[in-house]
């Protein structure tokens, strides 16, 4: 048999992807290689085809118990012959696996690094014979890499203690340059092929979101998604154990993982997770590493994390199975001076000399920053993480939040050229909120206190108003044109391009989002990504979770995560195929020969009870593109608005219901309008909404009076049914808030409903 045949027959499988081909050629000619390939992209295959068509043993060194374990758990399923051989083993039932794997049991066995110099393991080594050596996740070999494990330098002494070398093999996902190079070098390797495929995971939405209360905004979405699997990475261990707790109250079937948990009580809540038992798992970012869970749909961060190295690794265990998956950056300035913090409290390791610990913690400031620019920019962020790690993309993917706003561009450069007029005259000692405050002359205390007020630059931008001057200030920091010290006083500075500004040497673009285009009817984002799911009608949906309840069974049966019997993609397929025959099912995407064996009889009944044995058409447009759909690579356009809430409005029948009274503030307007909302379609709404509305459209305004904000009625807004009325607030002060009486809140009602 050859590489195609193994694919079809053990993976079900009849395309390679990228790359693989090249990696198994140049294996199966003899020569060393290594792979660089982003999480997902099959690297697995790439060694494991190989290993069948050799004529010894492959031996993987892999760096994680859970990983081997599920790696081994997959290709039995395949029908491959494979073990582990680590320490969740008893010293006699390694004995064993050593004692078949001498006999020629199994053809791929995988081996943690720290087995390799224990004598048993290397008597085996010796006389069996072993044709590759697989060095999995060999960035961990890179004293630079995040993850360096001292135990994989051991591995250069096995391949020396060995009669005959074999051909070796080492596959990672991370891409910088400085890691590659000493993947070569520290394993030996000798001439070998190194391919490096592209980093795009183009079945992944990059969204940043700064949402006013991130835990609402976490509960929000996990109740609109409840059926999938997803991850939500914390900064600390106590924001992952208070956001556990708001998931309890919530009854969301959550777990959660980080350090400051037991051994076991680790084991069991990863082993829930991945079994899907308990589909939504809150984590620090000591999860993760050696999880293949396949289905996973969303990765949120709740914090901003330390580098883009960090958030790409993480946010790609979703969608591993090329289906559409979200990862969604939840960003709050405060985020940078956490991680300032965790960053200085970092344990140095021993070994290295006080100038390499200087070097990594430049390295560390520079990670950071470019991090916390890609949370402000305005530009397409897949676009902006391709060029971090050096690839050149596309300026708009069409699949990111940024590519699917509306923006509307000016040239800003006079007013860059204020801002940066003004840092220079605070001479770099103020944070955002000062210079913001200065140019926009506000009278407020403090900024009197530091003596602003007599500063050329005080007011220069008043027309600008606040919020956009800070919004200006933060995309100048994301282009480099300012720079902000990553202590936590974050002082504006000036930075090397500044002065190209000044001069005129180069334009300043202002990019402010307009709408985001998935609101506006009709209009379609560009090459946005889709769900396999989505291709099927009301019915194959149907027929889909009938067909998942089925694996879910099976897999509870044989103590296997669902994923492993088979994947959700090659579920769907059977939805549009419909198999009614062996035959047929060896033709879906993902079934093999081995699968076909073992699970063919249940799903080919379900699926004819479910039919009645007719072929139906269980899914939209045509045969050409369900199947252009079920693969990865070209994935169709589709506006993303089906899934995504809209901004709030109130269907006709809602607004009837509304409770008008004699008068509300516009937060208990809000309260009111919010509780008639269809929640799965629209977001919240809120006070501020609708005193922002009332502003624009001239019907109250707000001005600073002696020092204080002060909110007025317009005559148009007393006309409309606003006024001014007394408060009092908690400290016992009267002050003035607007009204809304009931011809306003008509009004208002009638501004949300569609
Ligand atoms: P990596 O190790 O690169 O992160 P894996 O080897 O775990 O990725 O593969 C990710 C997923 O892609 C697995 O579910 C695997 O079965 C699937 N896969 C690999 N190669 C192919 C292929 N040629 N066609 C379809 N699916 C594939
Ligand atoms: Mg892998």
């Amino acid at each position: 048999m050859d590489k195609y045949g193994i694919l079809k027959k053990y993976f079900g499988y009849t395309q390679f992807r990228q790359g693989q081909e090249t990696l198994i050629d140049a294996i199966l000619s003899g020569r060393d290689v290594l792979g660089v390939m982003p999480t997902g992209a099959g690297k697995s295959l790439c060694y494991q085809i190989p290993a069948l068509l050799l004529p010894g043993i492959t031996l993987v060194i892999s760096p994680l118990i859970s990983l081997m374990k599920d790696q081994v758990q997959t290709l039995n399923q395949a029908g491959v012959h494979a073990a582990y051989i680590n320490s969740s083993l008893t010293e006699n039932q390694i004995s064993k696996a050593l004692a078949l794997a001498a006999r020629g049991v199994y053809k791929i066995i995988y081996v943690a690094p720290e087995r390799l110099e224990t004598y048993g393991f290397l008597s085996f080594a010796r006389q069996a014979e072993i044709s590759m050596l697989t060095v999995d996740e060999a960035h961990c070999i890179s004293q630079w890499g995040q993850d360096f494990r001292p135990s994989y330098l051991k591995i250069i002494e096995f391949l020396r203690q060995l009669l005959r070398r074999p051909i070796v093999s080492a596959f990672t996902a991370t891409a910088t340059e400085h890691v590659r190079e000493d993947i070569a070098c520290v394993l030996g390797l000798r001439q070998p092929e190194l391919l490096v495929t592209g980093f795009d995971r183009k079945n992944l939405y990059f969204a940043v979101e700064t949402p006013r209360k991130k835990d609402g905004y976490v509960l929000d979405y996990l109740n609109a998604h409840p059926a999938d699997s997803g991850i939500i990475y914390c900064a600390t261990r106590k924001n992952v154990d208070a956001l556990y707790g708001k998931m309890q109250e919530a009854g969301i079937p959550a777990v959660k993982y980080h350090a400051g948990l037991g051994k076991e009580e680790r084991r069991q809540n990863q082993e829930d997770f991945v079994y899907d038992r308990r589909p939504v798992m809150v984590a620090t970012n000591a999860f993760g590493m050696g999880i293949d869970k396949s289905n996973v749909r969303y990765v949120i961060h709740y914090n901003m994390p330390q580098s883009l190295e960090n958030y790409y690794q993480e946010a790609g265990r979703a969608g591993r199975d090329g289906e559409a998956s979200e990862c969604i950056l939840l960003y709050s300035p405060q985020d940078v001076m956490i991680n300032q913090f965790l960053l200085e409290s970092k344990e140095p390791n021993p070994e290295f000399t006080a100038d390499d610990l200087a070097a990594i913690r430049e390295r560390d400031a520079g990670r950071l920053r470019a991090m916390n620019y890609y949370c402000l920019s305005t530009r397409c962020l897949r676009a902006y993480i391709l060029s971090y790690f050096g690839e050149q993309g596309q300026s708009r993917c069409g699949n990111c939040a940024n590519c699917q706003k509306e923006f509307v561009e000016k040239d800003a450069t006079e007013e860059a050229g204020k801002i940066i007029a003004c840092v220079r005259e605070l001479r770099g000692r103020y944070g955002i909120n000062v210079v913001a405050g200065t140019l926009a002359g506000e009278r407020r205390a403090k900024l009197r206190e530091y003596g602003v007020e007599t500063c050329q630059s005080f007011g220069s931008l008043r027309s600008m108003g606040e919020p956009s001057i800070k919004r200006m200030i933060n995309q100048m920091l994301a282009e480099g044109y300012l720079a902000m010290t990553l202590d936590k006083y974050a002082l504006l500075k000036l930075a090397q391009k500044s002065d190209m500004l000044l001069q005129g040497e180069q334009k300043f673009v202002v990019r402010e989002t307009k709408q985001e285009i998935s609101q506006q009817a009709g209009q379609h984002a560009p090459a946005a990504s889709r769900r396999k799911s989505d291709i099927l009608n009301s019915k194959g949906l149907e027929l889909f979770e009938r067909l998942r309840a089925l694996r879910s069974e099976i897999a509870k049966q044989e103590g296997m995560p669902p994923y492993i019997i088979f994947s959700d993609k090659t579920l769907v397929d059977m939805c549009v195929r419909l198999p009614f025959t062996p035959e047929e099912l060896l033709e879906v995407s993902g079934v093999g020969e081995h699968k076909l064996e073992k699970y063919g009889e249940p799903f080919l009944a379900e699926l004819k009870s479910y039919t009645g044995g007719a072929k139906e058409k269980l899914y939209f447009g045509e045969v050409g593109d369900a199947a252009a759909c079920l693969d990865a690579a070209a994935l169709p356009s589709r506006a993303r608005g089906a899934r995504q809430k809209a901004e709030f409005f109130l269907t006709e029948d809602a607004a009837a219901q509304f409770p008008y009274a004699e008068k509300y503030l516009a937060p208990e307007l809000a309260v009111k309008l919010n509780e008639l909302r269809d929640e799965a379609a629209a977001k919240k709404t809120s006070g501020a909404e609708i005193l922002r509305r009332s502003q624009q459209q001239g019907l109250s305004e707000e001005r600073v009076v002696d020092g204080m904000r002060r909110k007025f009625v317009t005559k148009k807004g007393e006309e409309a049914g606003l006024f001014l009325g007394m408060r009092m607030s908690k400290k016992g002060v009267e002050y003035e808030d607007i009204y809304y009486g009931k011809p306003a809140q008509q009004m208002v009602v009638g501004w949300f409903t569609q």
